[in-house]
């Protein structure tokens, strides 16, 4: 059976960086399981994974542009402390939801000076260049219910 859209796929991988240091793995744990064509992973993953198969490994490289964007430097802002009120202590690396006119928008605090807080609404992964290492463990049709909803039921809680 082929990866194509609406299969749902279980897959092993690694991913790293330029600088070859580990972002992310399934190593561990039970293979990811996704519904291709959906959205559900990146889309130059998913392109790279179609018509592979059950037992197939490959390296993918993803340039920004195909994993989580390239980084918006607009997204970088300076704001007074007095902007954060009620939220608690700030700290550099916390992470927060910003309400704005786009609707809610994680953001990072990256420093913290005097007064001036700095906040970036980057995903930590824009600018990256991805390199994948995977392992197609799975490959099964969707039901009519995961291709609706867009995701994949594993038998375990539902949403
Ligand atoms: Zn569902």
């Amino acid at each position: 059976m082929e990866v194509k859209d609406n299969m749902v796929v279980g897959m092993h991988y690694t991913l790293k960086n330029d600088a070859g240091e580990v972002i992310d793995s399934s190593e561990g744990q039970e293979p990811l399981l996704f519904l291709q064509g959906h959205g559900n992973i990146i889309s130059g993953l998913e392109s790279a994974l179609n018509g592979k198969t059950i037992g197939d490994k490959l390296d993918v490289t993803v340039e920004p542009e195909d994993a989580y964007g390239i980084r918006h430097e607009e997204a970088i802002q300076e704001l007074p402390m007095s902007a954060f009120e009620g939220v608690g202590e700030l700290t550099v690396g916390m992470m927060l939801q910003a309400q704005t006119e786009h609707g809610p928008m994680p953001i990072t605090i990256t420093s913290i000076d005097g007064d001036k807080v700095t906040i970036d609404g980057n995903h930590q992964l824009a600018g990256e260049r991805l390199h994948f290492n995977v392992s197609i463990e799975s490959v099964r049709e969707a039901t009519e219910e995961e291709i609706e909803h867009g995701h994949v039921h594993d038998g375990h809680s539902h949403h």
